[in-house]
């Protein structure tokens, strides 16, 4: 890596606790990759200091950062400008800074698209099936969405927080396939014991975006074997989860035949796109890749 000289920059990661982030790993290892004279760090900031933190970036001239919990949504208010993707998701998770100000956007729905616009498919006659209501299924119903899938369906445990979710898609348009005409986001929530109806349907995308079978609790699975195994064999099972590899669901889910993606590929490609709004130029994404897949071996 270049060396720290009084021109270096900075990038970094804001999160509150932090220390368990991969992002450093990541976007050092694209940094090296191309002689850049940056370096990215991992800021611990507590809720009631991210105001101040901001204003402390951008007197310093850091660059840009990315976002994570629990600021995500908290951090809106204080910024000059977001996309409208972010606006839709609820969530920023990259920032960069401008004359005018800190600008947001949210790249977890690129990461969650890209290795499934990669398969090159027409997904207008896929059923989602989202396991979860939280932060990241946001995310995930954004990206089928603009995949142009036919039907999402999201499955949570709380009812109350299930009418929320569906209720705040009501107004929201986004674009489709890249197309220029936005269109309007339909969302279905379920209880999670309905999940068993849907489970047989032909082209289903079965999208785990719970914490469940997240390393420690490595033998859990958000499904059970049974239901799995019900599940046609042409299903797609995507794990949002990237340690361990593979999830105990995604485990049983190539049992039974079924193709499966984990999390991984959606944290690189998040990164990849943060990193190219922050330096205006294409990022190594396989050696991101490589550096975190050898990077969870070692210490996973
Ligand atoms: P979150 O906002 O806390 O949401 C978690 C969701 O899971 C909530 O709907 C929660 O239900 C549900 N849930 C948790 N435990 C459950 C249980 N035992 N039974 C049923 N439902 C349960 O978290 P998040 O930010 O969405 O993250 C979710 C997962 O995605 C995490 O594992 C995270 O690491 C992963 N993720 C991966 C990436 C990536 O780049 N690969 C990016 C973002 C997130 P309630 O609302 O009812 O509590």
């Amino acid at each position: 890596m270049p060396q720290i000289t009084g021109t270096t920059k900075l990038l970094g990661v804001i999160g509150n606790p932090i220390g368990h982030s991969l992002s450093p790993v990541i976007h050092n290892a694209a940094i090296e990759q191309l002689g850049l004279d940056y370096r990215y760090l991992a800021f611990p900031v507590a809720p009631a200091n991210l105001a101040i933190a901001l204003d402390g970036f951008a007197a310093i001239g850091l660059v840009g950062c990315s976002v994570t919990i629990p600021h995500k949504q908290t951090i809106i208010p204080l910024l000059a400008e977001i996309t409208p993707l972010a606006q839709a998701v609820g969530a920023v998770n990259t920032v960069w800074n401008t004359p005018t100000g800190w600008h947001g956007t949210n790249t977890d729905v690129a990461g969650f698209i890209s290795p499934l616009a990669a398969m090159g498919r027409d997904w207008s006659q896929t059923t989602v099936a989202v396991l979860g209501n939280g932060g990241a299924a946001r995310a995930v119903v954004a990206g089928c969405h603009q995949l142009g899938c036919g039907e999402i369906h999201v499955f949570g445990r709380d009812a109350a927080k299930l009418a929320q979710f569906r209720s705040s898609w009501q107004d929201i348009q986004l674009t489709v396939n890249g197309d220029d005409i936005p269109m309007p986001v339909t969302v279905q929530t379920h209880l999670w014991d309905e999940l068993s109806s849907l489970i047989n349907k032909a082209n289903l995308l079965l999208v785990n975006s719970t914490p469940i079978g997240m390393y420690p609790q490595i033998e859990a699975s958000p499904i059970s074997a049974e239901m799995i195994q019900k599940t046609g064999a042409k299903a797609i099972a995507y794990d949002l989860i990237y340690t361990p590899r593979p999830t105990k669901f995604l485990q049983l889910a190539k049992e039974s035949g079924m193709m499966t993606i984990d999390g991984t590929e959606m944290l690189v490609q998040q990164g990849a796109v943060a990193f190219e709004l922050w330096l205006q130029q294409s990022p190594p994404i396989e050696i991101m890749r490589q550096t975190l897949i050898q990077h969870l071996a070692t210490t996973h």
